[in-house]
């Protein structure tokens, strides 16, 4: 059977675990070839080799995606691994809970360079490997906490509004030269990121003003970027995807 992404290349930043190792999953079976990067190498490498012993094709590169040295390099590496690049997942994040008051200088930089500026990189290190390509798709991975107000996480809050706009900035520049750029905002997800970072009284309080009644799941999140990813989302740029159980519709 026909795959939805059979003979693309795909790199997915924050690829070792939660959403991010849910993507490469689904992305290798729907007949992608994909490129991992993360900072956490010993699961990207444990997630890489998943993807192999099931029989696809998948390799982890160490990428912080500060830096701009390491995008150049993953960008590298898909091209000389696989031939070319066609999709990139700016899928990488940290979050921090901190109100305006309690967010230090520090903590505002850090994550203001890993949410924002990363996916800055990511763009333009990526683009010129699709252009080349002759297109390709690009999918941002913001959050409801970019589209409303949630109190606190002020930081993280700037951050994905941030990722809002600038995919749809980014969406008008290159949609001439067929590259499609669109961001999703998914609402609470049971990944590492919320059972660690977000205390359990306030999943509840969160899952009970979810009008679908539940946290949602990576794979849930990952369906939704493969759509964007392939070809069948061809008339879609610059666009928003909510996939938030319906919190932000009421
Ligand atoms: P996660 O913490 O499991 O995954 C985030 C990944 O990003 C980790 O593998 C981490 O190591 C990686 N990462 C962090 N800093 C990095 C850096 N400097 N360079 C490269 N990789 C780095 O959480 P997740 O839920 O899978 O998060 C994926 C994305 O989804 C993030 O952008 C997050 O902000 C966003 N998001 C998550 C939720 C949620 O409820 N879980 C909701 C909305 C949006």
């Amino acid at each position: 059977m026909a795959g939805r992404l059979d003979g693309k290349v795909a790199l997915i930043s924050g690829g070792a675990r939660g959403q991010g190792a849910a993507e490469g999953k689904l992305f290798v079976r729907e007949g992608a070839k994909v490129v991992l990067g993360d900072v956490l190498d010993a699961d990207g490498q444990q997630t890489a080799r998943e993807i192999q012993a099931a029989g696809g094709s998948a390799v982890y590169i160490h990428l912080d995606v500060t830096q701009e040295t390491d995008w150049q390099n993953a960008v590298g590496v898909a091209v000389r691994n696989f031939g070319r690049l066609n999709i990139l997942v700016n899928n990488a994040g940290i979050l921090r809970m901190e109100g305006i008051e309690d967010t230090t200088l520090e903590i505002w930089n850090r994550v203001i360079a890993v949410n924002q500026t990363g996916v800055f990189l990511g763009m333009r290190h990526a683009i010129p490997a699709l252009r080349q390509a002759g297109g390709g798709s690009i999918i941002n991975i913001s959050s409801i906490a970019g589209l409303i107000g949630v109190g606190g996480a002020a930081a993280y809050q700037a951050t994905k509004g941030a990722v809002r706009i600038l995919t749809k900035s980014a969406a008008v520049q290159y949609a001439k030269e067929n590259i499609r750029i669109n961001s999703i905002h998914p609402g609470v997800i049971t990944t590492l990121m919320v059972t660690q970072g977000i205390d359990p009284e306030a999943r509840k309080l969160f899952e009970q003003a979810t009008p679908l009644g539940r946290e949602g799941s990576a794979e849930e999140i990952a369906n939704g970027v493969l759509f964007l990813a392939s070809d069948e989302s061809s008339y879609m740029t610059g666009a928003e995807l909510v996939l938030d159980g319906g919190y932000t519709a009421q």
